[in-house]
């Protein structure tokens, strides 16, 4: 078994090359070319071609296949589904916006967090990424769109907080700076509400932001659209949003799709506003998009303004999400879920 190399570290190579009687400088050199999106070590015709040779019987270098990419005509969002070496497939958005171009990436393939309004969760989970494998999803989206991505938004397939320590290694990836240099204040994370790991997060004083995707004020809703309320039900997870914002005293931002008659009446807006007093918060209302699998439906344009004039009005920041992408199934694992459809005639779920 070869090595995946583009989940190590500066430091690791810099220790492997050591190891090796090369010096930490070619380290440094390697990392450059992978980062940039370097293929093969072929490529790298600043390393002599013994070290070329040594390191192509050592290490793997991960690179993604693109099998669908479609572009909003409206936006110019595009969404790419790769194939990653193993056959599976995962989803990558980039969405152009005036402060830059940002990517919505994946961290697993399939989830197992269960939500019923989710395309992503239907199959169950498949496996976890790897590091190289989330962060390809960064290098490849910029080397195929010619656009510099400076935000990154863990909000595609999966759980990020379920593959915890490989979305810590991925932000120290595309944190450092021989890589992408990306800053943690221009990526946000998130969360169906796992909360030891939200404690976890909260330990690392990390600057990102963190997401919690709410949904539902009272635990009566919440447990019958999110299966993870029944082991970290709304009162827990506040609170650890609360302990959260002490650790970091970054603002949280709460995501609540709007679904017709389930969590958006003027009362779970009262509810809402009773439960998030005291914590400095943002609330991203969306409307719910379709799932053809689900038998929810989006509220309507009337009901998600009074929902977010409610909120204003009690003091809590609160924004409609602007839907990019709605020509091209640019929500969270419709495009893979129909790509397999497709290709296997029917998807396990
Ligand atoms: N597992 C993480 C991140 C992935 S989903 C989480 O749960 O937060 C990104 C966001 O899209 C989440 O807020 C999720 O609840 C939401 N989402 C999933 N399916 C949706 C749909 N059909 N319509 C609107 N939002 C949806």
């Amino acid at each position: 078994m070869k090595t995946d190399i583009k989940s190590m570290t500066l430091e690791e190579l810099q220790a492997d090359m050591r190891a090796m009687g090369q010096s930490a400088f070619r380290a440094g050199q390697i990392y450059t070319w992978l980062h940039r999106g370097a293929t093969s070590f072929w490529e790298m015709t600043n390393l002599s071609k013994e070290l070329r040779e040594t390191l192509d019987q050592r290490y793997e270098i991960t690179a993604p296949k693109v099998v669908r990419r479609q572009e909003s005509k409206k936006d110019g969002t595009v969404k790419y589904l790769w194939r990653l070496s193993d056959g599976n497939c995962v989803e990558t958005v980039l969405m152009r916006y005036h402060y830059g171009n940002s990517v919505c990436i994946s961290s697993e393939v399939g989830c197992p967090m269960g939500c019923s309004f989710c395309a992503s969760t239907l199959g169950g989970l498949v496996r976890r990424l790897r590091p190289s494998e989330m962060l390809d999803q960064v290098l490849f989206t910029q080397l195929d769109s010619g656009l510099p991505i400076s935000h990154i938004v863990l909000m595609g397939i999966g759980e990020p907080l379920d593959n915890f320590d490989t979305v810590m290694r991925f932000l120290e990836l595309v944190n450092s700076p021989q890589g992408l240099n990306i800053s943690m204040r221009h990526i946000s994370l998130s969360t169906c509400g796992l909360v030891p790991k939200i404690l976890k997060l909260a330990e690392k004083k990390l600057q990102l932001t963190l997401s919690v995707s709410l949904h539902a004020p009272s635990d009566e809703i919440r447990n019958t659209i999110m299966p993870v309320n029944r082991a970290y039900n709304v009162e827990t997870l506040l609170n650890a949003c609360r302990a959260y914002y002490a650790a970091t005293n970054r603002r949280i931002s709460f995501e609540y799709a709007m679904i017709r008659d389930v969590n958006d009446s003027e009362d779970c807006a009262r509810l809402l506003l009773r439960r998030l007093k005291g914590l400095p918060a943002h609330v991203n209302l969306i409307p719910l998009n379709e799932v053809a699998e689900s038998p929810l439906h989006p509220s309507s344009r009337q009901t998600v303004q009074r929902f977010q004039k409610l909120l204003e009005e009690g003091g809590v920041t609160a924004t409609v999400r602007r839907t990019l992408g709605g020509d091209i199934d640019a929500s969270c694992g419709q495009l893979r879920r129909n790509f397999e459809k497709a290709e296997k005639g029917s998807v396990s779920s």
